[in-house]
């Protein structure tokens, strides 16, 4: 089994929803990204709408080999969200972030690639942990790198080869990822 999916089967508690979508080729990918936008933005409305509670934000972790589509899905969520400019692959950077203008406010998300990641000090230092508690959007390609560091997300999003397509298992580990997935 290739080392990027040996993270999907360990660690993890079980899952409160897991969905399968066939993605048969990159448009079907800008398409899912494009409904997970809208995921997103509809579960932090009804959150802020609801209660006094704050959107506690999403960690979504991605599972794939190199050129599973992980970046296509992340950047499809991005133009989704109204994001015009470039999205480039923050391979060396680990992070790019993006200040977000939706219809439903302004909308921090941090992308990840976790690839290079070398030096548990380093995400200490450089303060990648405050992301994740900010009610931000963290997409993050190559998790299984930061070993426990990120602890358990709210969504895992695992994508493997089929012919010349894609599969994409999705699982959710909170309330709100369930949420997220239910409505994509
Ligand atoms: P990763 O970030 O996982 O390394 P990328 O998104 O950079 O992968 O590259 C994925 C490649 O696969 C791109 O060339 C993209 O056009 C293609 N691709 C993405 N989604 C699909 C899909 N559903 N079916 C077929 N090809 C896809
Ligand atoms: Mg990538």
């Amino acid at each position: 089994m290739p080392d990027s999916l040996t993270r999907s089967f360990a660690n993890l508690p079980a899952a409160l929803l897991e969905r399968r979508f066939e993605l048969p080729d990159e448009d079907a990918t800008l398409a899912f990204g494009g409904r997970f936008a809208q995921a997103i933005l509809k579960v932090r409305l009804a959150k802020s709408d609801t209660s006094n509670e704050r959107f506690p934000g999403l960690q979504v972790q991605l599972i794939g080999d190199l050129g599973a589509g992980k970046t296509t899905l992340v950047r499809a969520t991005l133009r989704a969200l109204g994001h015009a400019g470039r999205v480039r692959s923050p391979t060396y950077t680990l992070v790019e972030p993006y200040s977000l203008a939706t219809d439903t406010g302004p909308l921090e998300l941090y992308h990840f690639d976790l690839y290079r990641f070398a030096d548990p000090a380093e995400w200490a230092d450089a303060g990648f942990r405050e992301y994740f508690d900010a009610g931000a959007i963290c997409l993050v390609e190559w998790p299984q790198r930061a070993g426990g560091l990120l602890g358990v997300p709210d969504l895992e999003f695992t994508l493997e080869q089929e012919g010349e397509g894609r599969v994409l298992t999705a699982r959710a580990f909170s309330e709100t990822g369930k949420s997220c997935l239910e409505s994509c």
